[in-house]
């Protein structure tokens, strides 16, 4: 296993489980890769991922497997807002990921212009749109609903849990949910409106504690395997009896079977001599980096209440933040520590402003924004700041072809070389947990299993 992010532990404790040798080299001085849960005033502050998807297993089960279950917390839900022109906006009630299923809970929220609702009405009498055959987010819902449903709503959702563009990022591969509406009828709207009812229970669930009592147990698991933190894996040669993995410092591994849960990016790095084609395919899958500041407030500093969850803020806009969760407002345990705390992120898919910016003045421009949508009128006390550099792969139009290209050179150039996580079938949690089993299965039961949908 090469990578100690929450793919590389999965599928270290799938294969323990079948009693197989594992070795697992990660380049950090600690495992959990994104999954960092660190502590700002007294109360433990995720820097990356706060929850995973719960209306899938994966992720749910695992925790349940590993004795977590009792300890999974489902987030506070509220109203989200929309940070557009001077003020905040509801996000309009019913829509599938930006994408309205119905016009008058739209108009009330003001987030389009008179003529945007109108454009967004014609959805349900233009004739059927075609827009090729891997269309992007932006394609198939502009035209339909035009651009402000895209530039106001479609982009700040999806390209918020993506960090990306909604010009560039595959319908297919990042927005199933819509593409599975545009599929159903000719208008997105009633065929959003006609999607089958999901389970209930929350979307969206965390651990007590935070997110890294996940990787704590997977490593505690991973036990009687041999564990490497602080190696970095540079190069996959052919070996004896499989491959050579090649560390700095040494000395190399041999081993049967290679799983890379690395970013692709470090993927094709070490792929460059044994597999050129794929390392190609992996060198291709742009990043983008992303920065997320946690602001502690006295109480004092609110002016008015904080009402709902959190807020978006589009593209178009030209902030520097994307987004802003209250986060004691979402996880209550967090008013222990007496604060107010907001993660803001800031960063994505060709805006790296807030990469170039050092800690103290990101801080200040953060606080410049939020005081200006909320209100504040004190400094922060404390900030937490953690940057994530090339963190979000993107799915472009293209991904899912590109992954099945990398798999199939893989295949042909190195049997027993696989590719799991973030950058591949999805990056949430839950998929990469998914993405485990599946490359665990392989390793074990080598031959064809379904990739993940
Ligand atoms: C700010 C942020 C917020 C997010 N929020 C959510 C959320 O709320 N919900 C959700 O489901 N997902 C969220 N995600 C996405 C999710 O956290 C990640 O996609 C997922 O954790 C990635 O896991 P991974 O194991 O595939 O990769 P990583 O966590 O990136 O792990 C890869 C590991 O490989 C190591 N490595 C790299 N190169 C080498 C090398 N040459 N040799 C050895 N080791 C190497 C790295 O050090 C790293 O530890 C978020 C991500 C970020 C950055």
């Amino acid at each position: 296993m090469v990578g100690g992010g929450i793919t590389g532990l999965a599928t270290a404790y799938f294969l323990r489980q079948s009693g197989l040798d594992v070795t697992l080299i990660e380049a950090g001085d600690s495992l959990g890769g994104k999954i960092q849960t660190l502590e700002l005033a007294g109360v433990p502050v995720e820097a990356g991922p706060d929850t995973f998807l719960a209306r899938v297993p994966w992720a749910v089960d695992l925790c349940r497997q590993l004795g977590l279950g009792d300890d999974l917390v489902a987030p506070a839900t509220g109203k989200a807002w929309l940070w557009i022109g001077d003020r905040l906006r509801p996000l309009p009630e019913r829509h599938v990921l930006g994408v309205p299923t119905a016009l008058r809970p739209l108009v009330r929220s003001a987030v389009l212009s008179p003529a945007g609702v109108a454009r967004a009405a014609l959805d349900l009498v233009l004739p059927p749109t075609s827009a090729g055959p891997d269309p992007s987010v932006a394609a198939v819902v502009g035209r339909r609903m035009g651009r402000q449903v895209v530039d106001r709503l479609v982009d700040p959702l999806v390209g918020g849990i993506n960090a990306g563009r909604a010009d560039m990022l595959s319908l297919a591969a990042t927005a199933r949910p819509i593409a599975d509406g545009a599929a159903r009828s000719r208008s997105l709207v009633l065929g959003l409106r006609r999607a089958a009812p999901g389970p209930g229970g929350p979307v969206f669930l965390g651990l007590v504690g935070g997110l890294h009592r996940l990787v704590d147990r997977l490593a505690e698991e991973a036990g009687a395997a041999d564990v490497r933190t602080a190696t970095t894996v540079t190069a996959i040669a052919t070996g004896a009896g499989g491959y050579k993995v090649e560390c700095a410092p040494g000395p190399h591994v041999e081993v049967e079977t290679v799983v890379l849960t690395v970013p692709s990016f470090a993927a094709a790095g070490m792929l460059a001599a044994l597999s050129p084609l794929s390392a190609g395919h992996l060198g291709a899958i742009r990043h983008a980096s992303v920065v997320t500041a946690t602001l502690a407030y006295a109480p004092s500093a609110l002016a008015r209440p904080l009402e709902g969850a959190g807020m978006l803020v589009p593209r178009v806009e030209g902030r520097l933040i994307t987004a802003c969760t209250w986060s004691t407002t979402k996880w209550p345990a967090l008013a222990a520590s007496g604060m107010v705390l907001l993660r803001a992120s800031a960063g994505r898919d060709g805006d790296s402003r807030a990469m170039d910016l050092d800690d103290t003045e990101l801080v200040r421009r953060v606080h410049g924004e939020l005081a200006e949508a909320l209100g504040l009128r004190e400094p922060p006390q404390a900030s937490l700041v953690s940057r994530w550099a090339r963190g979000f792969p993107q799915y472009d139009v293209g991904h899912q072809a590109r992954v099945d290209a990398i798999e199939a050179a893989l295949a042909a150039d190195a049997p027993g070389v696989l590719v799991a996580g973030a950058s591949y079938r999805g990056l949430g949690i839950a998929a990469c947990v998914e993405q485990a089993r599946r490359a665990a299965g392989l390793v074990t039961a080598p031959g064809p299993v379904a990739a993940p949908g």
